[in-house]
């Protein structure tokens, strides 16, 4: 290489250096890492360009640019999606606003479109604060300022107020509804005057939702307590409970993995650090850049270190908060089970007539139901008996309404020991009882209402030393088609009536066969 070629090459480093420089000058600013390396870089050109130690900060530089700028585009996309969401809330808030609708509308078109340059976000922020404050100046304009007037130096700001929001508005609106239809039947309860004070004289958005909160834990408490909880709604709770106790178990595993995931990172890091380490130890030619290296790497260890305790702290307390909610649901669930059986205990009770512990009439409506669908689907003989017990006042006269009430119970008991698999019998009132009798042929019924009769008849009854015979009269009817079950049981009764008529103690049923 002669003379005025190394000149030449002298002249052309020295004008990139300047370059470099100033390019490197125009960026700073953008992260403190690069800012750094671009102060070190910086350092080895100007004067005499020192370009050994220049390439090795221009490495560094390469890969923390290329960082950089993936990082740069994620938060490009995440600020539009913000500047998205925030324009779409301002939305529904300036419903009734035309020229701010069509503004928000436009502003969500222009976010939707490709993001060009940095500077081109800084144009959509822009616009997005400026359509915020129009807004804020419009409705401070329109709506009247509720509540004390201490705030309204903040009113006029707009950044957090609540007193001119209409969302904050409707839900005052709607908890004063709420305690009013509570404060009626509740009027003393002081949680309730304390929130109805507060709504008077104007509540931050804090207290807002606390009393809401009260509100809700007044409602579930009030829905938990009645006793009219239908089973659905018992059903409904219990599968959301389920649910939810799933969720919490889910997202409790997913939690765990991620911690063991970024563990594994972290392990990862520390020994990619390591073995920077250990290359930087085996360059002897550059001690300075040795110790500044090292020291470097052993601050990155220490702070990955802490990040790594404070990960495991904050999964800890995470853990405790989700541990905690599962027994809280356990406790729920159990709640709800309690309900269950409570429920179906009342269902019975209230199917089952208390002295003879015989289902009662709702419960035979119920049966007689069924029976009557499955009589209409296939055909089968359906056959209703009424019985009732003969001269059952005497028993009353002769020997008290304890003794009516004894006889009840044990001729009730009697009959129902006759009965066959399928047939049913509640006491429909009074001395009187009644059975339903599917898939049996007039000889079936008959001689099942014979067995009953006899065996009654052949109980040894014994009142005040006097031995007493108790016997009922039976009538009976079959279905027949086009019949409904109120003229079935007419049928049946009318033939009851036939058999008090001849002589009680008998049984009448109404098919030829
Ligand atoms: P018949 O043979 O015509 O059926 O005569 P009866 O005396 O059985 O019929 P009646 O309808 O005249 O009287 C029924 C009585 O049953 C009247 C009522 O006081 C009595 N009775 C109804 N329910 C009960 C009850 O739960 N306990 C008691 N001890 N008596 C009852
Ligand atoms: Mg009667
Ligand atoms: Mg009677």
């Amino acid at each position: 290489m002669d003379a005025k070629q190394l000149q030449t090459y002298k002249q052309h480093n020295t004008l990139l250096s300047q370059f470099i420089v100033r390019l490197s000058a125009f960026y700073e600013g953008f992260s403190d890492k690069i800012d750094s390396e671009l102060q070190i870089l910086r350092g080895h050109l100007s004067g005499t360009p020192n370009f050994t130690l220049a390439t090795v900060s221009i490495n560094k530089l390469n890969s923390a640019l290329q960082h950089q700028e993936l990082t740069l585009k994620k938060y490009s996309i995440e600020t539009v999606a913000l500047l998205e969401s925030a324009t779409k809330r301002l939305q529904k808030v300036v419903f009734e606003d035309e020229v701010l609708q069509k503004r928000a509308t436009q502003q969500l078109i222009t976010l939707n479109q490709p993001v060009g340059d940095i500077f081109s976000i800084y144009k959509l922020f822009q616009q997005a604060i400026e359509l915020h404050h129009a807004a804020l100046a419009s409705s401070a304009a329109s709506e009247p300022a509720v509540g004390n007037s201490k705030d309204e130096a903040a009113v006029a700001d707009g950044a957090k107020d609540t007193k001119i929001n209409p969302l904050y508005k409707s839900i005052l609106e709607e908890l004063n509804q709420l305690i009013a239809s509570y404060a009626q039947r509740q009027p003393d309860d002081s949680q309730l005057v304390d929130i109805q004070k507060k709504l008077t004289e104007g509540m931050s958005e804090d207290q807002l939702l606390k009393s809401c909160v009260v509100i809700l834990r007044m409602i579930v408490q009030d829905a938990m307590a009645e006793a009219s909880l239908t089973g659905k709604v018992i059903q409904s709770l219990h599968n959301s409970l389920g649910k939810m106790g799933g969720d919490v178990q889910l997202s409790m595993e997913n939690s765990r993995t991620q911690f063991e995931q970024r563990q594994v990172g972290n392990a990862q890091l520390q020994s990619h650090i390591e073995s920077i380490e250990e290359a930087v130890s085996h360059s002897e030619s550059l001690e300075s850049l040795k110790e500044h290296t090292q020291f470097c790497v052993q601050n990155i260890a220490s702070t990955l270190n802490e990040q790594a305790q404070l990960d495991s702290q904050g999964q800890e307390s995470l853990m405790g908060l989700l541990g905690s909610m599962q027994s809280r649901i356990e406790q729920l669930q159990k709640q709800t089970i309690t309900y269950k059986k409570k429920l179906a205990e009342q269902m019975m009770l209230s199917q089952t007539d208390p002295l003879t512990r015989l289902p009662n009439r709702q419960a035979y409506n119920e049966k007689l139901s069924k029976a009557v669908q499955s009589w209409q689907d296939n055909g089968d003989d359906l056959a209703v008996a009424v019985i009732d017990i003969d001269h059952f006042k005497s028993i009353n006269d002769r020997f008290g309404h304890a003794a009516g009430d004894k006889t009840l119970q044990v001729v009730g008991k009697n009959l129902k020991q006759q009965l066959t698999e399928n047939t049913f019998m509640a006491r429909w009132g009074g001395e009187e009882f009644v059975l339903l009798l599917p898939g049996m042929n007039k000889q079936k019924v008959t001689s099942l209402l014979e067995t009953m009769r006899t065996k009654l008849a052949s109980l040894p009854f014994k009142f005040k030393q006097e031995k007493v015979t108790i016997t009922a009269s039976f009538g009976a009817s079959f279905f027949k088609k086009g019949d409904t079950p109120d003229a079935v049981f007419e049928r049946a009764d009318n033939l009851l009536y036939q058999a008090k008529n001849s002589g009680r103690n008998r049984v009448i049923t109404d098919r030829d066969e």
